[in-house]
């Protein structure tokens, strides 16, 4: 016999961790029976419109045909099987795949199964290589304020310092090069003085940084915030001539997300050494992460001591998760992806301006791609604001000050209104943070 709903729901409170959240006291959770397009049911019935993707994930919305057809055709052959001394066809063919549409000369694949983990085996590999070419000292890295590239430790010492978890873990975080984020706005005037700082430090510190750090044109879950994308290629300029490795984390941008494949293509023809990806890469139905480097990175890398990358995960190249990437990735290749984005944008654009009004409450309102950002002069209070959407019927999960869009691109124009007029009256309403205003400022990832 299952037990009622009710005593699940107090098991979950009781006994369940969600993320970012305290055992004592925790956020509210809603529970949900099915997801389908972009509608969440719970199990009271109601319906929520998802404008978030389940983090950015579920692009084509949720319980695709296609995606479905794929995981159960490949659970039928095969759950899963090591990668140490096997290989299989999900695999090569999502690699094959990867290697042909990311920037060019990134063509060595490492399936990983989150983006932190992806993130931690880029940073290795920059580790890994420099030491390889007799250049130990090189053991450090350099990034932008602003930026957010995972939970894991090494992850955790890139990313903000101040919203990041740096003061709680100060004694065990390797200390890291910081610059201010990139300051010139996406669409905007290009301030070549900006790289400045960045040109000075790497002048003076070049020999101690394996690598530079960046999430490409949009930082994610550090802000939202859409820069130049001549920064990228003067970054790409500044690596070259400064012996450090260009590190792209593309794992929330990637797969079109901000109206190009990569992120990165903005700055059109740039490469980076590295590539991490992750998020919507399996359309939000699995787990998995991939990170790419040159065939420069892994020569050196397979030919120093000991001679081969030390890395390994149990879950490598899970052949579910890989059937369902392609099969993602394929359904976006063959979809008119870029005229749906293309239209969220101009949607978004014209429907979040408004709140733009509301100066005394409103500090910004950007839109890249199918991303729209209200962004609030005071952080925003998660509990109060959840619950106000609900009874909308939406999903949104805002984080600090920010109240933002990232919808599933099949979103119709109509459930995009719905979205976007509740995040509106949202920032009207002006919930703000101020019982556990620190708190909030502290944990302000998504
Ligand atoms: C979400 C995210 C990560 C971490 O990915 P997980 O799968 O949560 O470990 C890393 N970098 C960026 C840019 C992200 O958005």
């Amino acid at each position: 016999m299952h037990p009622a709903p009710v005593d699940l729901a107090l098991f979950d409170r009781q006994h369940l961790w969600h993320p970012y959240t305290s055992m004592t006291e925790p956020m509210p959770v809603h529970w949900v029976e099915s997801a389908r397009g972009v509608r969440l049911t719970l199990q009271d019935g109601r319906e929520l419109i998802d404008g978030v993707s389940s983090w950015w994930t579920a692009i084509h919305g949720y319980s695709h045909p296609v995606l479905t057809a794929a995981l159960c055709a490949q659970a039928e052959k095969m759950a899963h099987v090591m990668f140490g001394g096997l290989t299989h066809e999900p695999a090569v063919e999502l690699g094959r795949l990867l290697v042909e549409l990311t920037p060019a000369g990134l063509d060595k694949v490492f399936f990983s199964d989150s983006g932190s983990v992806a993130v931690e085996v880029a940073l290795k590999m920059a580790l890994q290589y420099q030491q390889a070419r007799g250049l130990p000292e090189k053991h450090r890295l350099l990034t932008v304020r602003g930026g957010y590239h995972g939970d894991t430790f090494h992850a955790m010492s890139v990313c903000d310092p101040v919203a990041g978890m740096h003061s709680l873990f100060r004694r065990i975080l390797p200390q890291q090069f910081f610059v201010p984020r990139p300051q010139s706005r996406f669409a905007d005037h290009w301030q070549p003085e900006e790289l400045a700082e960045i040109s000075d430090l790497l002048a003076q510190h070049h020999a101690e940084i394996a690598a530079i750090i960046i999430e490409p044109i949009c930082q994610g879950a550090g802000g939202m915030w859409f820069y130049h994308p001549q920064y990228l290629r003067e970054l790409r300029q500044l690596c070259t001539r400064y012996d450090v490795l260009l590190i792209f984390d593309e794992i929330a941008t990637g797969f079109g997300r901000t109206g190009k494949m990569f992120a990165a293509e903005h700055s059109d023809g740039i490469s980076p050494d590295l590539l991490c990806l992750g998020k919507a890469l399996t359309g939000g139905c699995l787990t998995l992460a991939a990170t790419l480097c040159t065939e420069s990175v892994a020569q050196t890398i397979s030919q120093g001591e000991p001679g081969v990358f030390m890395h390994g995960p149990t879950f490598m190249a899970n052949p579910l998760a890989c059937a369902v990437a392609i099969a993602s990735i394929k359904l976006l290749l063959h979809s008119n992806w870029q005229e749906k984005i293309a239209a969220i944008a101009q949607q978004l654009r014209q429907e979040l301006e408004p709140a733009r009004s509301l100066g005394d409450k409103v500090a910004d309102v950007r839109v890249l791609g199918a991303i729209g950002v209200i962004e609030m002069r005071q952080p925003v209070d998660l509990a109060a604001l959840q619950h106000f959407f609900v009874e909308q019927g939406v999903w949104l999960r805002p984080f600090g000050r920010l109240i933002y869009l990232m919808p599933p691109y099949i979103i119709s124009s109509n459930d995009l209104t719905q979205l976007t007029s509740a995040a509106v009256k949202a920032a009207q309403l002006q919930l703000v943070s101020n019982k556990s205003l620190s708190r909030a400022r502290t944990w302000q990832l998504p």
